[in-house]
């Protein structure tokens, strides 16, 4: 992510926190440079580690306010990840990606389906349901587990 980029998501968080009535304190500061430096998706304990690392004095529960806050403000996003703790990515990664998980491995494939989006749009509106979230993943087996349990079959 580009500086400007980073530092127009920053006034985003620091007038949501305001019409909240809440303040951009030197620790929410922290943990938002370090989620947006982050590649790809992340849980919130894996913000502790780093933050623990870099000698950063926090709090778990800190932590997982401020990525709330974070959701909230749009500057990030809960990712669906099959029966995983609740994984977090900046909303200005776009396209947004879905997953393929394999049940064996754990190996994760990213995919970008657009076609997803116009038949959400037909659901909802069959509905009159107003979306603002999903969840679509599918689960199974990669190529290297399929062999696996070939060979174990026979
Ligand atoms: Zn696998
Ligand atoms: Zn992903």
């Amino acid at each position: 992510m580009s500086g400007s980029d980073q530092n127009t998501e920053r006034e985003k968080f620091s007038l949501f926190l305001q019409s909240g009535g809440l303040k951009l304190t030197s620790e929410r500061l922290i943990i938002f440079n370090e989620a947006l430096a982050t590649e790809g998706h992340f849980e919130a304990d894996d913000l502790l580690v780093i933050l623990k690392q870099k000698g950063k004095k926090t709090s778990r529960a800190t932590i997982y306010r401020t990525l709330e806050i974070l959701v909230q403000a749009e500057i990030l996003r809960k990712v669906c990840l099959n029966g995983e703790a609740v994984h977090f990515e900046k909303t200005n990664d776009q396209p947004r990606h879905d997953h393929m998980i394999c049940r064996n491995c754990g190996k994760r494939y990213e995919f970008h389906l657009p076609e997803l989006q116009g038949i959400q749009n037909n659901l909802c509106q069959r509905y009159n349901f107003r979306m603002q979230d999903y969840c679509f993943q599918i689960v199974g087996l990669c190529t290297d587990c399929v062999e696996i349990t070939h060979e174990q079959r026979n």
